[in-house]
């Protein structure tokens, strides 16, 4: 891999999520030298393109004024990663949306799209624990599930340029309804929403008095990290609702590890960092089971390391390649 950055260079990396927005500014050895982050929803009469804008320049403020030299963006997709055209994003009610076009005419630098998880498994790729092998997986759980695949050393975008959308892997034929309009996929069994929902239920009829006091029965409240401070305090039924979960999103994983045989499967996500333990113990117990044994000696487990800044380090790394 080239390293094309020199001392005194510095690159944008912007993360576009449902939820909120990020833009940090790194310098050549890509240490975060400036930060800015939103809610993507505005308050105010703002469009999510204008919005964004605003969020690099503060970046950029944050930085003290560094010139930039690109921009990478790793943005909800379905998206075209070599145009930098945003398919259809409901949540941000883009389509058809020339992203990477119009952040490059507002900033008159070259600008790098690529979907927001494959940009995670990238970044963990590059900069966390698994940066000496080629054929990486990563699979985040936490409000949706996501994915990312890397082969022979390359984020691998099939022949529509949305590849790696692990989360809709159907797993029960006859299973829950998933957003995307079909039955039973991964995100629809193990999503954080699909656990906050089977969780409401039980705080609803008194089974998770935790839950119940301190979030109430709506599943937006239903967060991550008061699942896991629910599992401490000892809601048994809590702790089952989630090791099934994450059991599901383990044969996932064992049919990723069937089809690719990859060195490494990443483990992120909100419900991986609030709960990793756990998650590990079930996808390892779950690969045991599902995986064919040969390829099974080939794979480890490997939790993120980057955190929140998993996205916007993918997405300046590669627009560092470009340059
Ligand atoms: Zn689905």
């Amino acid at each position: 891999m080239k390293k094309p950055l020199k001392p005194g260079d510095h690159i944008v990396g912007l993360d576009i999520g449902g939820t909120k927005m990020m833009a940090c500014v790194f310098d050549h050895k890509f240490t975060v030298v400036g930060r800015c982050r939103k809610k993507s929803k505005s308050s105010k009469q703002e469009s999510p393109e204008a919005r964004i804008e605003r969020v690099v320049r503060e970046a950029i403020d944050d930085s003290g004024g560094k010139s930039v030299r690109g921009i990478g963006v790793g943005s909800p997709g379905p998206l075209d990663p070599k145009t930098g055209i945003i398919i259809d994003t409901p949540n941000l009610g883009w389509k058809k949306f020339p992203l990477g076009e119009v952040l490059a005419k507002a900033f008159k630098v070259p600008v790098a799209v690529d979907n927001d998880v494959n940009l995670g498994t990238y970044g963990e790729w590059v900069f966390g624990k698994v940066k000496d092998c080629k054929d990486v997986i990563g699979l985040f759980p936490g409000t949706g599930i996501g994915g990312g695949i890397i082969v022979n050393g390359k984020l691998y975008h099939g022949a529509s340029g949305s590849a790696g959308e692990v989360g809709h892997m159907t797993l029960e034929v006859d299973g829950p309804y998933c957003g995307c309009g079909k039955r039973g996929c991964l995100e629809a069994l193990a999503s954080r929403v699909a656990i906050a929902s089977e969780i409401a239920a039980l705080a609803a009829r008194g089974d998770a008095p935790y839950i119940l006091e301190n979030c109430g029965t709506d599943l937006a409240n239903i967060r991550s990290s008061a699942i896991a401070k629910a599992i401490d305090a000892g809601e048994k039924m809590v702790e089952g609702v989630v090791r099934k979960a994450a059991f599901y999103t383990g044969i996932a994983a064992a049919n990723l590890v069937n089809i690719f045989s990859p060195e490494a499967l990443v483990l992120g996500g909100g419900l991986v960092e609030a709960m990793e333990s756990l998650y590990m113990e079930e996808v390892t117990r779950a690969l045991k089971i599902h995986t064919m044994p040969f390829l099974l000696k080939f794979v480890k487990v490997v939790p993120a390391k980057l955190g929140d800044d998993a996205v916007a380090m993918g997405a300046a790394h590669l627009i560092a390649q470009r340059l």
